[in-house]
């Protein structure tokens, strides 16, 4: 027998926690937690019968649509098979075919090895922890910080989260002691003196768009300029496309637009479509051969986790890329980004009052509410929760970062579809401002 809507209600508001969530809130007695229960396309259908727009592509992970036949076929097909066995000491064809793939995306010769783990923090930690260890085997252990930038966000385990440059997403874990030096821009990256370059294992950066920060654009030429300190100074360069890679941008990944290689990749989130938890870190053969030797040098890379190399992940990422290919998805995302940007502009030009900016990376927007100066911006500053809420009434569900409300649909959306989208939100911006 099915559970009913509130039945599953007061279970969750029982026993569960939920991340990033204030529990009080969502336990408290007039709070009905909304249960979703299927998907098809960019739709979300909830146990009531309603459907809702997903508009934030579950939490900025699905490319193609809920439900698409190709990528719930090639997971059957894999369930068919076996769902999981051991990555240490055994393959598997899935991972196979897909480190060979992701590596064929970019030039011969640079990302051309693989390390699979589980979602985007590991994928993070890994490369932290190939770049530490990179520097112990070359003799140089004194390269130890890694320097990130403010406002970035890696991610939540505790070595992403020391690298993070949000006071509230990074917690306790920049207290924590992690060698790591948080930068304003390349700027101050230039002003370093010899002695804190030499100190340098790495710099990280989420490329062209920081998405936790509330969807901030980096200035163009900031990836080259990135690549050109680290060559000079012998840095590590590593990018974090948790969030931009597969298309999220306009291209594959947001490296091509300055067409710059870093020394190790993070990606997951799409890299399933969405579809499962996977992640990967690329890296170079120079990087990987470090790790060479005989056993009892130890140069092994003690790391991994049980599910590395999920099959069902593995199966679902290939059908993924197979996707790209057969439906030209960069091809046909050109002009709905090109759709997107007008229906955003128009929708500041509607409402300066209300509209503060509108930020866009290709198909990643935030909509910034609150002009600076509103006498409004004091008072209950929760209007991103406020519209996000109302939104829901409208068939639309994100979620905002702040007073950002985040849009970054999955990469199939049809114009019409966005346009349903942006008038969800302005009926919700109405509701929200008439009321206040
Ligand atoms: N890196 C970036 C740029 C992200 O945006 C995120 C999550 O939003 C992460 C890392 C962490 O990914 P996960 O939540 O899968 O651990």
């Amino acid at each position: 027998m099915r559970s009913t809507t509130a039945e599953l209600q007061a279970l969750d508001q029982a026993h569960l926690w939920h991340p990033f969530t204030p529990m009080a809130e969502w336990c408290a007695p007039g709070h009905a937690p909304l249960v979703l229960e299927s998907g098809e396309g960019v739709w979300l259908h909830d146990t009531e019968g309603r459907r809702y727009f997903d508009g934030n592509s579950s939490i900025w992970t699905n490319l193609h649509g809920h439900r698409h036949p190709a990528l719930t076929g090639a997971i059957r097909r894999q369930l068919d098979r076996v769902a999981h066995v051991s990555f240490l000491g055994a393959t598997h064809e899935p991972a196979v075919r897909l480190a060979a793939e992701l590596a064929g995306l970019f030039p011969p010769g640079t990302l051309n090895r693989v390390f699979f783990s589980d979602d985007g923090s590991t994928a993070v930690e890994c490369a932290l922890r190939q770049a530490w260890q990179y520097w112990e085997w070359e003799g140089k252990p004194q390269r130890r910080v890694v320097a990130s930038f403010a406002r970035a966000y890696h991610g939540d385990t505790l070595g992403a989260a020391s690298l993070g440059g949000i006071p509230i997403f990074a917690g306790t874990a920049t207290r924590l002691g992690l060698p790591v030096l948080n930068l304003r821009d390349v700027d101050q990256l230039e002003a370093l003196n010899s002695s804190e370059r030499e100190s340098l294992a790495a710099v990280i950066v989420e490329p062209l768009i920081q998405g936790a920060a509330g969807l901030r654009l980096w200035p163009p030429g900031m990836l080259r300029a990135l690549r050109h300190w680290c060559d000079r100074h012998g840095v590590l360069l590593i990018f974090d496309e948790v969030m931009t890679g597969f298309g999220r941008t306009g291209k594959m990944f947001a490296g091509e637009h300055e067409a710059v290689t870093p020394d190790f990749l993070c990606l997951a989130k799409g890299l399933s479509g969405g579809y499962s938890p996977l992640a990967a870190t690329l890296t170079t053969d120079r990087v990987f051969q470090a790790f060479l030797g005989p056993v009892d040098e130890r140069r092994t890379f003690f790391y991994g986790h049980s599910y590395s190399g999920h099959a069902l992940g593995c199966a679902a990422a290939l059908a993924s890329l197979q996707i790209f290919r057969d439906e030209a998805v960069l091809e046909r995302l050109a002009p709905t980004m090109e759709h997107l940007t007008r229906a955003l502009e128009s929708l500041r030009r509607r409402h300066p009052e209300r509209v503060r900016e509108v930020r866009q990376c290709g198909f990643v927007a935030g909509v910034e509410l609150i002009p600076a100066g509103h006498p409004a911006q004091d008072r209950a500053p929760r209007w991103g929760p406020a519209v996000c809420q109302a939104a829901r009434s409208f068939g639309l569900l994100t979620r905002p970062i702040g007073d950002t409300i985040v849009l970054l649909p999955p990469l199939c959306t049809t114009p019409a579809e966005l346009d349903f989208a942006l008038t969800a939100l302005e009926a919700a911006m109405d509701t929200v401002f008439d009321r206040a």
